[in-house]
C-alpha cells in the first residue's frame, strides 16, 4: 500500500500569533501514532521559517512543508516571485501546483503548471498538481476529458522516468472546493481509478503504482475515513478543516487508519 498523506493548504490565512496557537494544539496530540502518515503544511511563503523551526525535528519526520506555488523561473527580474532555490532554503519538501484558484485567478495553464511541476521534480521537490473539472465541466460530462488532458500536460513535460517518483497528484474537483459540497466517495474514486490507469498508460507499471493520488474538496472528520478507504484515494489536501488543528488532526488519523 502506498503510503497515506495529507496536505494542510493554508492558502492567504494566518498569522504569527495564529500558527504559535495552530502549532501548539497540533503538537499536544501524540504525532507518533500517526508515524505511517506523511503530513504536509502548506502556509504562506511569510511563514516558512516560523513553522521551519517549531514543527520540523527529527522525532517528526514524518512531517513536512510545502508550499501553495513556486515561480517557473530559476532567480532574476520577476518582481514578487518566489524561487525554488529560495524555498529550499526553508527545508520545503513539497509544492502545490495548479490549484484550482491559481488556474482561475493567477490565469495559470496546463502549460505553465506543467513547466513549474517538471521544475520543481528536477529540484528534488515533490510537486502536488492538481487537477479538477469545474461543475459544468462535470454536467457536460467533459470530466474525464479535462482530467486527462491537465494530467497529460504533466507527462507530456517530464521525459525521464526517474524524476516522476516524486509526483502526487490531487483530484480536486473545483464545485467541491470550500462549499461543503464534497464529491462523494464512489464519484471521487471513480476519478482517481481513471488517473491511475492512464499513470498505468504512460509509465512503468512500478511506477505508475507508486505515485500518490490525493482527494481534495471539502474534507472533513466526517467524511474522510469513507474518502481515504477507497482503493485508489491515498490520502487529501485539506483547505478549511486544516485551519483548525482539532479537525486536521481527525482528518489525518483517519488516513492512517485507511483499510
Ligand atoms: C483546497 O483548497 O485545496 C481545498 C480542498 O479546500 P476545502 O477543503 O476548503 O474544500
Amino acid at each position: 500500500m502506498r503510503r497515506s498523506l495529507v496536505v494542510a493548504n493554508w492558502k492567504m490565512h494566518g498569522s504569527l500569533n495564529d500558527n504559535n496557537h495552530w502549532i501548539k494544539n497540533f503538537k499536544s496530540s501524540d504525532l507518533k501514532q500517526l508515524t505511517n502518515t506523511d503530513i504536509v503544511i502548506c502556509p504562506s511563503y511569510p511563514y516558512l521559517a516560523q513553522l521551519q523551526q517549531s514543527l520540523l525535528g527529527q522525532q517528526n519526520s514524518h512531517i513536512f512543508l510545502g508550499t501553495q506555488d513556486v515561480s517557473s523561473f530559476a532567480n532574476g527580474a520577476y518582481t514578487g516571485q518566489v524561487s525554488l532555490s529560495m524555498i529550499k532554503d526553508f527545508s520545503v519538501n513539497y509544492v502545490i501546483l495548479g490549484h484550482s484558484e491559481r488556474r482561475a485567478l493567477c490565469f495559470e495553464d496546463d502549460k505553465l503548471v506543467a513547466d513549474k511541476a517538471k521544475a520543481v521534480m528536477a529540484g528534488g521537490l515533490n510537486p502536488i498538481v492538481c487537477l479538477g473539472e469545474t461543475l459544468e465541466e462535470r454536467e457536460t460530462n467533459k470530466t474525464h476529458q479535462v482530467i486527462k488532458r491537465q494530467l497529460q500536460a504533466v507527462l507530456d513535460s517530464v521525459k525521464s522516468e526517474d524524476n516522476l517518483s516524486n509526483l502526487v497528484i490531487a483530484y480536486e474537483p473545483v464545485w467541491a472546493i470550500g462549499t461543503g459540497l464534497n464529491a462523494t466517495a464512489e464519484q471521487a474514486q471513480e476519478v482517481h481509478r481513471t488517473i491511475r490507469e492512464q499513470l498505468t498508460s504512460v509509465l512503468s507499471a512500478e511506477l505508475a503504482a507508486n505515485i500518490r493520488v490525493i482527494y481534495g474538496g471539502s474534507v472533513k472528520p466526517n467524511n474522510a475515513q469513507e474518502l481515504f478507504n477507497q482503493p485508489d484515494i491515498d490520502g487529501g489536501l485539506i483547505g478549511g478543516a486544516s485551519l483548525d488543528a482539532g479537525l486536521f488532526l481527525e482528518i489525518c488519523t483517519a488516513a492512517t487508519g485507511r483499510k
